[in-house]
């Protein structure tokens, strides 16, 4: 069985995931500006650079070739395919971090998580949940960024996530993005429980889940995407 990595720093890392569309770079990026000893890991990805993106600051941008060999090597503390792109965490990434005394966020999907999770013992999991699907699909739309086809994709993948996500620690239900950031905040400087966490957070997750089935709008939705 491959060791555990960290077992000394463990409480300095936590993971943060959400559906796209819900907020979570604004939110993490503004913790990071915010707070000296807090870094975002800096993940490997052989998705393609998009403008105003920084190679090294975003992400490290590789070809398959190269994503393989780390993997292969045993370098990569997780890994996922998203949206047909490899992404993955690497352990030195994480080490860097940790060994300077600073506190660790991982960026990642639900399935990196649960790679991650048993290798990371005592690291924190948040998950950050729209407030509705409507109100999920009408950010999807305004940020405008995908075809309508992808659009949806991605926001059947939305609700796979958060079907995935009741495994979380603490759960943030960005509202508002003051006060969500201020949940955030709480959880990872301050070691607050947040207003969301545990039960309250995977009956949020089963509430989602129930409008995704049973919402007029959203069944109209597939029906056009969908051409059933
Ligand atoms: P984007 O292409 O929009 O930057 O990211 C797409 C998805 O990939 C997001 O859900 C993001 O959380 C996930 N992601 C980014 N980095 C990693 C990583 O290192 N590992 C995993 N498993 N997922 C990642």
């Amino acid at each position: 069985m491959e060791p555990t990595l960290l077992p000394s720093q463990r409480s300095g890392v936590y993971a943060v995931s959400a559906p796209s569309g819900t907020g979570k770079t604004t939110l993490n990026s503004r913790i990071e500006q915010r707070h000296r000893d807090v870094e975002i890991s800096v993940s490997l990805t052989t998705r393609k650079q998009r403008p105003g993106e920084i190679d090294g600051k975003h992400y490290h941008f590789v070809d398959r070739k190269e994503f393989e060999k780390n993997v292969n090597e045993g370098k990569m503390l997780e890994w996922a395919e998203v949206f047909g792109n490899l992404y993955g965490t690497s352990k030195s990434e994480v080490e860097r971090i940790t060994e300077k005394g600073h506190k660790v966020i991982l960026e990642i999907d639900v399935q990196g998580w649960m790679t991650a999770k048993p290798k990371l013992p005592g690291a924190l999991a948040i998950f950050i949940l729209p407030p509705s699907m409507i109100d999920l699909w009408n950010r999807l739309e305004k940020r405008g960024t995908d075809s309508p086809e992808v659009r949806w994709q991605r926001f059947k993948a939305a609700r796979n996530e958060i079907a995935a996500g009741r495994i979380y620690d603490f759960f943030i239900i960005n509202d508002d993005l003051e006060r969500a950031y201020h949940e955030l905040e709480a959880i990872i400087i301050k070691g607050e429980p947040g207003l969301t966490s545990g039960e309250a957070g995977r009956e949020c997750c089963d509430r989602l889940l129930k409008e995704f089935e049973q919402s007029h709008k959203i069944l109209d939705l597939k029906t056009i995407h969908e051409k059933i």
